[in-house]
């Protein structure tokens, strides 16, 4: 399997150059050459995998053998998921008889990202060990800088994701005391050698500002050989499908056995922001798996909801012009996004889908603008697409708007439904589900794809189960859960929510750089000085 641009070019990349190289120089994200096919007697087969072995199942379709054997996969899996806390990694709980939350939060720390970056992490490891391993004696060792930026949500999720990974140093900036204790303590108690938390007096858009200077820095990028790990890895979507298919065969089996499966259809919804993890349920459809719509759920910052009502895809609300919130100052956006004038998000109470423009989106646009293109063959509506996408890319980046033909909008709600959720009901969200029966405490992404699934519901068939995905465990994002249920008869933080793991987190020892102005040429100073270091300790500091 090969992979290639969406914008287009002749580049075909096998799967490790795809994960090496994250973005395309085109400025387009990879997708791969085809959709492969399910094997013949999936759903029997697969039926009683285990979340490992789905994945190894799974992501055969995507990589070749001769790339990754399978039992390389299968080592590379099980050491990635080993670290999840569920024995399912991804548990299904039900709250009725039409609704379900597939848990997406056992994992290092306590949120969904941890499912993809825990592959990821492995991944980089071992193609570079397996390139390092094919170096002459004495050969240079390749190795690999990742910088990233984080407003505090998700950072944690990379440095567990690449901590004690050998040949890659990991940097982590964030805004020094903007962020909430916990969000710090997950990072900064991680001290592994190869893990540097830098702390950066300034705001989170100096950190983004910074980080993206330096990946800018053609001498410095080449010099140590910078990384992201941002959501628009391929490696990223791919890992994620694989719950999918999991919560498929749970459901089935949760199923009263007098509901035949053949008529239950399940709608997935998702709290989006980067559209990553939605996404992932796009390619698992393509690739088969029986399900109906899924549920693009947004917070106040709704460009999906919006494209998905008009076919206009545009950083502003053109038919509001004065948008609500919109002289809020920008903050909290997520982390690892492309380059955004982020002066238009909004700061909410799910900050990790606080977003201006939706990166993976780009991916869907292709194979929107594919069903859609003129010509007769593959190869010539493959072009066209490509054409057509790196066009729309282009007018988003003069015009900060686009807007897709009618057919093209009629194709993208036909996988699709969208909606728009406010902080208001995220917290009545919340709530409600806690004084539900069972009692249920979502966290407040989780509550924007609760909210979304019931103003939906109404509408849908009879045989439709909706299956929300639950991003966070509630106490990553306690502000927002005290708030709506403070005061409640019987409700007690610290005893229902809090996890035994985070008791304690503050009083660990951390280990933090602090950069004392938001000036790119210190943040330069520390990467250099930790590589000075790691040269002098010999060859291969900071590996396992
Ligand atoms: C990143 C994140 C999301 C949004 O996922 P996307 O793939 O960016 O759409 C939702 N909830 C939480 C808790 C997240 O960390």
């Amino acid at each position: 399997m090969k992979y290639f641009s969406t914008r287009g070019g002749d580049q075909r990349l096998s799967f490790e150059e795809t994960v090496l190289t994250g973005l395309a120089p085109n400025g387009g994200l990879y997708i791969p050459e085809r959709i492969p096919s399910l094997p013949e007697g999936w759903r029997t087969e697969w039926k009683n995998y285990s979340f490992a072995e789905l994945s190894v199942a799974v992501f055969s379709l995507f990589i070749s053998p001769n790339e990754i054997s399978a039992e390389e996969l299968r080592t590379l899996v099980e050491k990635s998921y080993a670290t999840f806390r569920h024995p399912d990694v991804t548990p299904m709980k039900k709250l009725n008889d039409k609704l379900f939350v597939l848990e997406l939060f056992h994992g290092p720390t306590f949120a969904f990202k941890d499912v993809a970056l825990q592959l990821l992490g492995n991944l980089f490891e071992f193609f570079l060990l397996r390139r390092n391993a094919r170096k002459a004696v004495g050969g240079k060792q390749e190795k690999l800088t990742v910088v990233g930026a984080t407003s505090g949500d998700t950072g944690s999720a990379a440095i567990y994701g690449l901590r004690n990974k050998a040949n890659i140093s990991i940097f982590i900036l964030h805004p020094k005391g903007r962020v909430s204790p916990i969000q710090e303590a997950q990072m900064t108690t991680v001290t592994d050698a190869n893990v540097h938390n830098v702390a950066v007096k300034g705001t989170f858009d100096d950190c983004q500002d910074i980080v993206k200077a330096l990946f800018a820095d053609k001498e410095f990028n080449a010099k140590h050989r910078l990384g992201a790990v941002n959501s628009i890895n391929w490696a990223r979507i791919l890992a994620q499908t694989v719950y999918y298919f999991l919560s498929f065969f749970q459901f089935q089996s949760q199923l009263p056995a007098s509901t035949s499966t053949d008529n239950a259809e399940i709608q997935y919804v998702v709290p989006t922001g980067n559209f990553g993890d939605i996404l992932a349920g796009y390619y698992a459809k393509k690739l088969g798996l029986p399900i109906g719509k899924l549920v693009v759920a947004t917070n106040s910052n709704d460009i999906l909801t919006r494209f998905w009502r008009s076919g206009k895809y545009e950083k502003a609300d053109s038919s509001a012009p004065v948008a609500e919130g919109a002289a809020t100052p920008a903050q909290g956006s997520s982390d690892g996004k492309q380059a955004t004038d982020s002066s238009g998000v909004k700061e909410t109470l799910s900050p990790a889908m606080d977003i201006l423009i939706s990166s993976n989106f780009e991916r869907l646009l292709w194979y929107l603008a594919y069903e859609n293109a003129p010509g007769a063959t593959d190869p010539e509506k493959h072009a066209s697409a490509c054409s057509t996408l790196d066009n729309w890319m282009g007018r988003m980046k003069a015009n900060g708007r686009v807007e897709v033909p009618v057919e093209v909008l009629e194709t993208a709600r036909k996988d699709f439904i969208a909606e728009r959720v406010s902080d208001e009901l995220t917290l009545e969200t919340i709530k409600s589900y806690y004084e539900g029966d069972p009692s249920y405490v979502a966290d407040p992404h989780t509550a924007v794809g609760l909210a979304a699934a019931r103003i939906i519901a109404p509408s849908n068939a009879l045989n439709v189960h909706q299956i929300v995905l639950s991003t966070a465990h509630p106490a990553k994002f306690s502000e927002a859960v005290s708030r709506a249920l403070e005061g409640l008869p019987g409700f007690n933080f610290d005893r229902d929510v809090l996890p035994e793991e985070f008791k304690g987190l503050l009083e660990k020892e951390k280990r933090v750089i602090d950069v004392e102005k938001a000036d790119i040429s210190l943040v330069k100073d520390v990467i250099e000085n930790v590589a000075a270091k790691e040269v002098g300790a010999g060859a291969g500091a900071g590996s396992v």
